[in-house]
């Protein structure tokens, strides 16, 4: 049953199936998120977990050098660009929020630790944590809004490593995560990679009573094919999320266009382009080097992919459903406590 949510009034939900996202300006229609990229960085530090924190950069500087990127996609019909940087890795909510305001762009930031890497990018905090002690604090943001900001996250982001098996700590940080789920409504996108620890967070899930249509399977494009297709058909939302026309220069590489074009297509004629989402994996705005570094635009997609797609006899009611619906449909708040 789907539970109305706070900030609707009950007739508006009974009258409307119009579901809510969480804006870093505060919660929106989904049906107004437009055309959306759904995995992108605007400025990212990889300092660790022990260095990481605003004092690393001005913001001002980041505002400077990030605005041009984003009113280019906001000239290409970009409405919405979904903020993947999480805690202890350059996530800033008061940067998003004013470059938000800035740009008209709407911006969606998360909660949630990152654990690949080998822990890098967690806090020493999360160790002293138990699941549900962990997940208290993801749902705090969630209700309270970031580090006193007053912005909330609109989705949870977890990562774990690429290995067959989770390890605890990372078995620890998807039971958080279900639990936050259970009590937000926030998806969970996870940046995972390789087919096994994909369906093994989805195993997880499921033991919390979570299906797989609240879990987006960041980078799955690292997994087989084969894979990609029985993850959807159970529910699972397909994020390949490195779409970069670079990769074409390069002899041999398999991530090129035309690959993510082909792929996208396997999956439209199985029937499971509703569960696809794309993206580009790119940005970013790094501290410490000068003027933020290398920044790689967003707007391969619009210049690269959908001309392979149209080549391959997408329609734009197509092209529609992959940045438009289904980013509405996957980022919606599903349940909502009052
Ligand atoms: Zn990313």
């Amino acid at each position: 049953m789907f539970i109305c949510p706070v900030l609707f009034i009950l007739v508006s939900c009974q009258s409307s199936p119009d579901l809510t996202v969480i804006t870093v300006k505060g919660p929106i229609p989904a049906s107004r998120m437009g055309i959306t990229l759904v995995h992108e960085h605007l400025l990212v530090d990889f300092a660790g977990a022990d260095s990481a924190g605003v004092h690393r950069w001005e913001r001002e500087d980041a505002v400077e050098r990030i605005t041009p990127f984003l009113n280019e996609i906001r000239e290409l019909g970009v409405r919405t660009l979904i903020e993947c940087t999480p805690a202890y890795l350059g996530r800033e909510p008061l940067l998003l929020r004013e470059l938000s305001e800035k740009t008209g762009l709407h911006l969606l930031t998360n909660t949630g630790y990152y654990g690949a890497h080998d822990n890098r990018y967690l806090p020493s905090s999360f160790y002293q944590l138990s699941v549900r002690e962990l997940a208290a604090v993801w749902i705090d943001e969630f209700n309270n809004g970031i580090n006193g900001s007053g912005v909330r996250p609109g989705f949870i982001k977890i990562a774990v490593g690429p290995q067959d098996s989770l390890s605890a700590d990372h078995q620890k940080i998807v039971s958080a995560a279900a639990l936050a789920h259970n009590q937000t409504g926030l998806v969970i996108a996870s940046h995972t990679g390789p087919d096994i620890p994909a369906f093994e967070q989805m195993r997880i899930l499921k033991t919390y009573g979570i299906r797989p249509s609240s879990f987006i399977w960041v980078h799955a494009q690292r997994g087989t094919l084969e894979g990609n297709i029985k993850a959807a058909r159970e529910g699972a939302w397909i994020s390949l999320d490195n779409i970069n026309g670079e990769r074409d220069l390069k002899p041999g590489d398999p991530f090129s266009i035309g690959w993510y074009a082909d792929r996208i297509l396997v999956m439209k004629e199985k029937g499971l382009l509703e569960k696809v989402l794309v993206s580009h994996d790119a940005g970013w705005y790094t501290p410490g080097e000068e003027n933020g570094g290398e920044f790689r635009g967003f707007t391969d997609i619009f210049k690269l992919l959908i001309p392979a797609l149209k080549e391959r006899g997408f329609t734009e009611k197509e092209i529609n459903q992959l940045l438009k619906k289904n980013p509405q449909n996957a980022f919606s708040l599903r349940k909502v406590t009052s």
